[in-house]
């Protein structure tokens, strides 16, 4: 029997600014999946990629006066460079404009939908936002104005290739209704199948080449156009995996199946919601390949009220918040506060009062303060496993549940439930060392209380077993505070703890202080290559 095989993809950005705290979501979202179902024993390949191919790249090249393949590739470097900001355990990465996998996909992705008749030439008048790369309808805009940008689109007419999607509203009404495409949270479910009600018509997947500036892929057989940047961006999922280029990652990753891909999970933003659960498996249906399993998409993060956009240049940066923070309070902040439905708002403040709530004073005390007791009272060696105290049996239920909670949290996407699972443990253990006070144990010990030390022995073996538990079931989360946290629990050569120290540096303390916490954790060294 083969382990169940797990592919997970963040959306490709656009790489006209540097990335903002609401990408970072997105990954380090797909980033604990990945952890959790590789702790699991699972198969599992973490992609993601940027796209380079976008009409928004040349604009924003054109702005600040240099070449859009130098200005791309900067910009691209900073995505990159999140991995390990974030201690992000990425497989691979593609980059649209200059991976020798994407062309040749996104061109056999064109041909298989054009030999199955859906795609064909014609006349088109709109109005086109550049910044969402995509005609309006009248009725989609706000007073005139685009809903995502504010801004007046351009009427634009010009002759372009068609994508038959109306061919496929039928089929992906079923396959959503019957859950072989699950659409999560249930909200974004029914926006799609409202959509699709409501008529899906034929939509335009080229551009004439000369609008584009010469950026992008040729539509094959047809020079003059270039192909949708929006297509060529959905096909990123499978040309990563050597569609069009061979190779047996594809029918790992994306062919369900025995020895397969059980599951493809695909993570987005609420913005892109149309493109990624109506066009791309509708391109996925019309080629003749298997849908995504699930698409979870989330919300919007506003920094300090406010809409974040990396043009707007308001996004708090995650890679100089991890550096000044740490990795670890980023990536808690993230996975705490925002909620599963709705917006969430990210104010440095908040990552600093959550950060030393529940790591420093939370977590973090809790571990410094079982490991120094058994070092003062029991010389730093944990005894054999001993019967849980009878007041212990809740503390005892936190560790044993938290892997299925967490599991249970994660199947729905649901990361503050997860998270309040582990949070659990350390709540649950901090409660019962203020209940049971160990220390009048040790000092009942002390005065010859013969009851006294074997109890004192069960408190700190459980107290133990929840900090060992911790840094099982963080790291999915936290990696590199789990890894610190099991180090600090492993015995030396010598059978003893290694003296206590703190987990995590209190963030409010220690304003204006740039230090580098976490650098013995468990994150790889930037995005890695192909595996
Ligand atoms: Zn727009």
């Amino acid at each position: 029997m083969t382990s169940p095989h797990t592919y997970i993809t963040t959306t490709i950005p656009y790489v006209n600014a540097r990335p903002h705290i609401g990408f970072a979501l997105e990954l380090v979202q797909a980033d604990v999946l990945a952890r959790f179902a590789r702790q699991r024993g699972e198969l599992v390949r973490f992609q993601a990629g940027t796209d380079d191919n976008s009409l928004k790249n040349v604009l924003a090249a054109q702005a600040a006066g240099v070449g859009v393949r130098e200005f791309v590739d900067c910009h691209a470097e900073a995505f990159v460079g999140l991995g390990q900001a974030l201690s992000l355990t990425v497989d691979d990465v593609i980059r649209t404009s200059r991976d020798r996998r994407h062309r040749p996909g996104v061109e056999r992705f064109w041909r298989a939908c054009a030999s199955a008749g859906d795609l064909y030439r014609n006349r088109y008048e709109g109005l086109y936002c550049t910044g969402c790369e995509q005609f309006y309808t009248p009725a989609e805009l706000l007073d005139g104005r685009c809903p995502e940008h504010g801004t007046e689109p351009q009427q634009v007419a010009e002759e372009n290739w068609f994508f038959r999607l109306s061919r496929y509203a039928r089929p992906l009404r079923e396959a959503i209704t019957r859950g072989d495409l699950r659409i999560e949270p249930a909200g974004r479910r029914h926006e799609v199948l409202a959509l699709i009600d409501g008529g899906l018509e034929d939509f335009s997947v080229s551009r004439p080449a000369e609008r584009a500036g010469g950026w992008g892929i040729p539509v094959p057989g047809d020079s003059s156009q270039v192909i949708y940047v929006w297509w060529d961006a959905l096909c990123n999922y499978v040309t990563a995996l050597g569609y069009g280029t061979g190779g047996d990652a594809y029918a790992t990753w994306w062919l369900s199946g025995a020895g397969h891909a059980s599951h493809r999970i695909q993570l987005l933003g609420k913005g892109v919601l149309k493109f990624h659960a109506v066009y791309w498996p509708a391109m996925l249906l019309s080629s003749g390949q298997p849908l995504p399993t699930d698409l979870f998409v989330h919300d919007y993060l506003t920094a300090g009220g406010r809409k974040i956009s990396k043009s707007s240049g308001s996004g708090a940066d995650p890679a100089a918040l991890a550096a000044e923070y740490g990795t670890d309070a980023v990536r808690w902040w993230l996975l705490r506060e925002v909620p599963r439905v709705g917006d969430a708002d990210f104010t440095v403040e908040r990552l600093i009062a959550r950060a030393d709530d529940e790591l420093a004073n939370g977590i973090g005390n809790l571990v410094n303060r079982v490991v120094a007791m058994i070092r003062r009272y029991r010389d730093g060696r944990i005894g054999e496993p001993r019967l849980v105290p009878a007041d212990g049996k809740d503390l005892e239920a936190a560790c044993r549940q938290a892997g299925e909670r967490i599991g249970a949290g994660l199947a729905e996407f649901d990361f503050r439930q997860a998270t309040a699972a582990v949070w659990a443990i350390a709540d649950e253990a901090n409660r019962y060392v203020n209940r049971v006070r160990p220390w009048e144990l040790a000092s009942a010990e002390r005065d010859g209380d013969a009851g006294a030390g074997p109890r004192l022995d069960a408190v700190l073996g459980a107290l133990f077993g929840a900090c060992s538990a911790l840094g099982r079931e963080l790291a999915p989360f936290l990696p590199d505070a789990a890894a610190r946290i099991t180090s600090r629990c492993t015995p030396a050569g010598n059978g003893r703890l290694p003296e206590a120290a703190p987990v995590f540096r209190r963030l409010s303390s220690s304003a204006g202080v740039v230090s580098g916490s976490g650098a013995d954790g468990g994150g790889r060294a930037g995005f890695s290559g192909p595996r």
